[in-house]
């Protein structure tokens, strides 16, 4: 059997981790050891008796930021207990956006080593020297990476074969074949003069499902233009 999906994550917040990842679906994935997860505190790297881990930035400004031989020797550390070829990722909201596409192509590998960022950053001649690649949860600033890493971890632990309940659940999911997923209903048959749609109920499955597809295309086309020009293109 190979190894469990594992994720290593560097950071100057240990405790913030396993967090909401220790509950529900992950937390139950976890708890039966079908990925792992080690928190590495970055601190454990300082050199000082402060156990510092920025510095001011070169050129002025404000802020603070993640020295580069500390950030390193904690990425080497977490590299030594990897398997050749694991990426390591630094959460920034400059790196591309993770979409579910980049999730699936992580759950399938060994795993991931995220660096979380704090303050201004992190000094960039650590994300070159180590062939660091920066990746965003999407267009706004948080105020570090840890929870941009439970984002990343949590979307990709769903995908490890055996950890969803339903895995065809995640074939009919938003963006699993490009496109948003269809409305759901379930009982009461009407809720403040609001039936569900007679087709559902109609137990005509090819009916059911030609209207899903209708629904979920109407959807994408109204809400995420991007996503259905990719969509139409054969
Ligand atoms: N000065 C940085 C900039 O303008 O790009 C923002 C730094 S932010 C206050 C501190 C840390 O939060 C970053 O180093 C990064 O690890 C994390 N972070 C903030 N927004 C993020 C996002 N959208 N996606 C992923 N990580 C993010």
């Amino acid at each position: 059997m190979s190894p469990p999906w594992h994720a290593g994550v560097l950071t100057i917040f240990p405790e913030m981790f396993p967090g909401p990842l220790g509950l529900s679906l992950a937390g139950k994935a976890l708890a039966e050891k079908r990925w792992t997860l080690d928190v590495i505190d970055i601190r454990n790297f300082a050199t000082d008796k402060h156990r510092s881990v920025d510095d001011t930035p070169a050129g002025g400004g404000a802020g603070m930021v993640m020295r580069a031989d500390i950030a390193a020797a904690a990425i080497d550390a977490a590299r030594a207990e990897m398997p050749d070829g694991t990426p390591t990722l630094y959460l920034s909201p400059r790196g591309r956006t993770l979409t579910q596409e980049r999730a699936r192509a992580l759950a399938q590998g060994p795993g991931v080593i995220l660096l979380c960022g704090r303050f201004e950053g992190v000094d960039q001649r650590v994300l070159d020297a180590r062939n660091v690649e920066e990746i965003s949860i999407g267009d706004y600033v948080l105020s570090g990476g840890e929870l941009a890493a439970q984002v990343l971890i949590d979307a990709c632990v769903r995908l490890i074969p055996g950890v969803a309940g339903n895995e065809s659940s995640l074939a009919e999911e938003s963006f699993a074949s490009g496109l948003l997923e269809y409305p759901h209903y379930t009982r009461p048959r009407e809720w403040e003069g609001r039936a569900i749609p007679e087709v559902l109920l109609s137990g005509d499955h090819k009916e059911i499902a030609k209207w899903r597809r209708e629904q979920a295309e109407a959807l994408t086309r109204e809400r995420r233009p991007d996503l259905w020009e990719r969509y139409k293109k054969p």
